[in-house]
């Protein structure tokens, strides 16, 4: 019974309509009612929306009531938008969008605004990624970069891989003599709970090639990224 989570009184919920007094009486896992229970549901049964209602329930709320009735379906809209980057990839993004060229000075795009989740908390991390490369005969299209970003940011992360994912695809599509990507977000998972250390911000960079042997290309990169906007 112990793997077993007792989601039987949201299921009749969806169901079942409102107004039966008893669905906040939630279960615990040693009822012994529940053991011998053959119309048990299990929570692999329930949908998004029905563990979505639950865990309303646990948090002390009424799913029921009116400004959370329609919660759980949102809830569920909202994380596979904020999710959806597990169902892209930089393949499909970068299709057609790869150029050759002659160039090789350094390409910088910056404050490229993105939004994430913490994958300790779930809770958002957000700011600004910077992203630069020498080419090697090479580019992406310049819209591409912060698409690629968010191929990424739309996942559970943490800002140290989020960054290096970032890098690495770029070195993968069009393997430049260098890329450079610094992040600098703001983690609402510090923010609201824990130190609660409301302007700190977190920075990561991913440096290869050029960027990571030679100086001078490297503080190109970072005094563009700290140049006054
Ligand atoms: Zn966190």
């Amino acid at each position: 019974m112990a793997t077993k989570f007792e989601l039987e009184d949201v299921v009749k919920n969806g169901t079942a309509g409102n107004g039966n007094g008893s669905r906040h009486s939630a279960r615990t896992h040693d009822d012994p009612a529940t053991t011998s229970d053959a119309a048990a549901v299990t929570l692999a049964d329930a949908n998004v929306q029905e563990i979505y209602a639950e865990l309303l329930k646990r948090l002390g709320e009424d799913p029921t009531r009116d400004g959370l009735q329609q919660t759980p379906k949102r809830m569920e809209k909202s994380m596979a938008f904020l999710t959806k980057g597990y169902e892209e990839s930089v393949a499909e993004v970068l299709h057609g969008a790869l150029f050759d060229v002659d160039y090789d000075e350094m390409v910088i795009v910056r404050d490229i605004e993105f939004y994430s989740l913490c994958e300790h908390h779930l809770l958002p991390f957000f700011g600004k990624a910077h992203i630069a490369y020498v080419p090697q005969g090479k580019v992406v299209g310049l819209s591409k970069l912060p698409r690629i970003v968010d191929v990424f940011a739309r996942r559970l992360q943490v800002q140290e891989r989020l960054t290096q994912q970032i890098a690495e695809a770029i070195e993968d599509a069009i393997a430049p003599q260098g890329v450079g990507v610094v992040i600098e977000a703001q983690h609402l998972c510090m923010m609201m709970r824990g130190v609660e250390k409301q302007s700190s911000l977190t920075v990561t960079s991913s440096l290869r090639g050029v960027f990571k042997t030679q100086l001078q290309t490297r503080s190109e990169f970072l005094s563009l990224v700290r140049a006054e906007r």
